[in-house]
């Protein structure tokens, strides 16, 4: 029988509600966005999954050995409804967030996912600024929605695109998805106004280390930034192997090989990737040219000033990508007593200032705790 990876259930809420309640109560605990984690990190970015499926199969996030048709996703009554979201979103703005992703699962097979757009548009940063809003998504349903995502007021867009051969992408979306139909749905974005478009190609030596050239040829120059993603050991279920990570030091040489590019300054702290423009002829930054970037949590770990929180489908609360529980905050959202943004916000700022996490360094530096990776929750659940 195949395994079944489910996620942990939480048992902080019952004890930190009370205590929470108490530090409200003596004026102990403080909502703004100064609030840091013990390893002096903001709260900046929120990614929220509104979905636990996906039309895809891609082997290094839900391979078909374990997200067959007996797979157990969540039932709808545990999903998060949009205005629960919302709420919760407005309470992690009043800690400084002003960047929100929306993920998944695949996100646009959430239904009327335009109303919740819609909804966290309408929210402002404690300076008192329009959030930055972006969504990823796989495009297979993208040039049907890039019109009505864009009028329900989203800012940008993040695409996974791992291939331009089409053999070699049908095979790592394992249900036989053409490129061209993620590629008209990156043109249809365009053509709509979507001015900031990312493509996410994640990197696995031996499977699509062909397409690292052909990837960057088609993208320089068009107005999409391309990004290089190392093959995380993210869930427990896509058999993570060091030998079939393709550091992005590698990926960055191999592109040398061809064009002259540059190094470019950080735009803000805690950014993911790192930066390369390319140079023309003359030796000079071309910004037509576009950039290229490097997400390189396996050989290059950032948790040094990660300010990120990923928000489940199901309303958990997760402070790495690679923890193996969550806060819930979905009972605190439908519980009368805690459903209100303010008091939500204290117990965001509650669990921040307990946040240390910092698997990526840990590991790097050879320091994991045992058995963590039976454990981890999937990416597909807690979003990417
Ligand atoms: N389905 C959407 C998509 O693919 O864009 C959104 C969710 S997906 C989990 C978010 C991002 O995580 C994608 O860009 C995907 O390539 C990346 N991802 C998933 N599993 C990964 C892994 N093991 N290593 C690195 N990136 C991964
Ligand atoms: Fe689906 Fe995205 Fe995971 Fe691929 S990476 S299986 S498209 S959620
Ligand atoms: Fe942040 Fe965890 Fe990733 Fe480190 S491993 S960058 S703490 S999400």
């Amino acid at each position: 029988m195949t395994d079944r990876y489910i996620p942990i259930i939480d048992q902080r809420k019952a004890s930190s509600s009370a205590e929470v309640a108490q530090l409200i109560q003596q004026g102990k605990l403080t909502v703004n966005d100064k609030v840091v984690d013990r390893l002096s990190r903001p709260f900046r970015d929120l990614r929220i999954s509104v979905t636990d499926r996906c039309n895809f199969r891609c082997s290094y996030c839900m391979p078909k050995s374990v997200f067959d048709r007996d797979y157990a996703y969540l039932p709808q009554k545990d999903l998060l409804r949009f205005e629960e979201i919302t709420t919760i979103a407005a309470a992690a703005t009043r800690l400084g967030v002003k960047k929100i992703r929306i993920t998944g699962g695949e996100p646009l097979l959430r239904k009327n996912l335009e109303v919740l757009i819609a909804q966290l548009s309408e929210l402002r940063t404690t300076h008192g600024e329009p959030l930055d809003l972006t969504l990823t998504t796989n495009a297979s349903l993208l040039k049907r929605k890039a019109q009505s995502l864009k009028d329900a007021g989203l800012k940008r867009l993040t695409i996974s695109l791992d291939a331009m051969d089409d053999a070699i992408f049908r095979q790592m979306n394992d249900m036989d998805f053409p490129v061209s139909d993620v590629l008209q749905g990156i043109d249809t974005a365009l053509a709509v106004g979507f001015e900031d478009i990312k493509v996410n190609m994640v990197v696995k030596r031996g499977t699509n280390e062909s397409q690292i050239v052909p990837m960057a040829a088609h993208f320089r120059g068009s107005g999409v930034a391309l990004r290089f993603i190392e093959y995380m050991d993210v869930g427990a279920s896509n058999g993570w192997r060091m030998d079939e990570v393709l550091p992005s030091s590698e990926v960055l040489a191999l592109l040398q090989t061809r064009w002259k590019l540059k190094a470019l300054p950080a735009k803000s702290v805690g950014e993911t990737a790192k930066r390369y423009g390319y140079l023309n002829d003359r030796g000079d930054l071309d910004p037509n040219l576009g950039e290229v970037g490097f997400i390189s949590s396996v050989t290059q770990a950032f948790c040094g000033d990660c300010n990120r929180a990923r928000l489940s489908t199901d309303g958990r609360l997760f402070s790495c990508l690679f923890a193996t529980d969550g806060a819930n905050i979905r009972d605190l959202v439908r519980d009368a007593s805690t459903e209100d943004i303010d008091t939500l916000a204290h117990h965001l700022a509650h669990l921040w200032q307990g946040r240390s996490d910092q698997y990526s360094a840990l590991r790097q530096a050879g320091v994991l705790p045992a058995g963590n990776a039976k454990q981890r929750i999937e990416m597909s659940y807690i979003g990417g």
